[in-house]
């Protein structure tokens, strides 16, 4: 687990032992934000990600140097698309600086535009690239593109810790070009992930959900050594309770992956790891809010019935379990939140977990929103950014934007 035995330049050391005065810093930042329709135009919908990025900038401006953000927003695909310009990003990121933030539409962040743009910066000031995703080299961890961009600046930071999961030209390749530094988030995630990963303090309750297991298969085979007890909900439990020989309905299973799943409750017994289904579902016969609701066992689910929460019987006895616990992972929601009465499961899970005498972390998109519906995000210990970055770092993966760092 090369990730958690970390040993790169924090933000802190490269301020204290280098003279950024006068100096350029290119600063790769998570500002993967929701753009929404607005009376001038398109608008940052939830601006989380670029408020998560302003203790890194601020440190950067106050130790006298001229700084270069950039970032991927949503997936255009390697060429320039207007609905994902960073300019609404850049309107947002000047608000809340109280600074001006220059930014220039261009076809690229290493277009030849971008380029004059960055030599003519003056110093001290702010200036917010293009989209890195509008260059296809990006993806490809190109050094060319890393080369370009490493031209622009004396030194690097990543504060991106939920781009941290992909070796990109913007999180990899231009960290062994220039001396870098991992940004106050990007430590501050590391430091409470690491609390999970290393020693974490026992009992250790694991809660996952969402839609598929195929997403968290890995985090879930890994977790098996790691955990005390492991609580699924979501869709991906009837998977689980499909793998049991349960009849699940009309409920969102994949039927490819009943053997893997067949395969981790088999280990989990063999390990003793608590390995908790939902003893019943919230049930609907289609996915609409207000309609008809029924409770059922989760494997006694009638033909044209589907399960969309946990019911109430789970949440007791998940609630049981997490009472018990000293850590907490969750990821993912344990129904469909987005429609009620389906986020009555990941309410009540969310409120209990914010109410913990227990270290407590939660990442994830959606469990982040399910949390925020709540209103409880600053009960709990650490709300991660990064939801597949999350991950993959409670799986034990290599994160090649932080090995980089490592590197230089
Ligand atoms: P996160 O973003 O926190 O990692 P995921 O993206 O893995 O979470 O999963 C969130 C999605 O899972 C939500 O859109 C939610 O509606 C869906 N989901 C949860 N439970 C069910 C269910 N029983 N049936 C269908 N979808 C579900
Ligand atoms: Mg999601």
């Amino acid at each position: 687990m090369s990730s958690a035995g970390a040993a790169f330049r924090t933000l802190d050391q490269l301020t204290a032992e280098h003279d950024l005065r006068g100096k350029r810093v290119l600063v790769r930042v998570d500002f993967n934000v929701p753009l929404v329709s607005g009376e001038s135009g398109l608008q940052v919908g939830d601006d989380t990600r670029v408020r998560a990025a302003l203790p890194t900038v601020r440190t950067l401006l106050d130790a006298g140097s001229t700084i270069f953000l950039i970032s991927h927003l949503g997936r255009p695909k390697g060429a320039p698309e207007d609905a994902f310009r960073m300019g609404p990003v850049a309107a947002r990121l000047a608000e809340l600086l109280g600074q001006e933030v220059r930014y220039l539409a261009v076809d690229g962040p290493v277009s030849a535009e971008q380029q004059s743009f960055v030599a003519a910066a003056p110093p001290g000031s702010v200036t917010l690239l293009e989209n890195s995703r509008f260059d296809a080299r990006e993806t490809k961890n190109d050094p060319e593109m890393a080369r370009i961009l490493a031209s622009y600046a004396d030194y690097y930071v990543n504060d991106a810790f939920g781009a941290a999961h992909r070796a990109h030209a913007t999180t990899e390749a231009v960290a062994h070009l220039l001396p870098s530094a991992a940004g106050a988030l990007m430590s501050a995630e590391l430091t409470a992930l690491r609390r999970l990963t290393d020693r974490p303090e026992r009992p250790f309750v694991v809660v996952l959900g969402g839609a598929k297991v195929s997403d968290k298969l890995g985090v879930i085979e890994s977790l098996l050594e790691q955990a005390d007890a492991i609580i699924i909900g979501g869709a991906m439990a009837y998977t689980f309770e499909l793998a049991r020989g349960g009849r699940v309905g009309r409920s969102l299973v994949e039927p490819d992956l009943v053997d893997t799943a067949r395969r981790i409750l088999d280990n989990a017994a063999e390990r003793g790891v608590e390995l908790l289904l939902p003893a019943d579902s919230l049930c609907a016969q289609e996915l609409a809010a207000g309609v008809e609701t029924r409770v059922f066992p989760t494997g006694n689910i009638p033909a044209d019935w589907l399960g969309l929460d946990v019911g109430p019987a789970a949440v007791e006895e998940f609630s049981r379990v997490l009472e018990g616990a000293r850590t907490v992972f969750w990821n993912g929601p344990l129904g469909v939140f987005e429609t009620p009465p389906f986020d009555t499961g990941t309410t009540a899970i969310a409120t209990l977990v914010a109410s913990l005498d227990a270290y407590t972390v939660v990442g994830g998109g959606d469990s982040i929103a399910a949390l925020a519906q709540t209103g409880m995000q600053d009960r709990i210990d650490h709300v991660s950014t990064g939801g597949g970055a999350s991950l993959e770092f409670v799986e034990g993966v290599e994160l090649p934007g932080v090995t980089a760092l490592e590197a230089n």
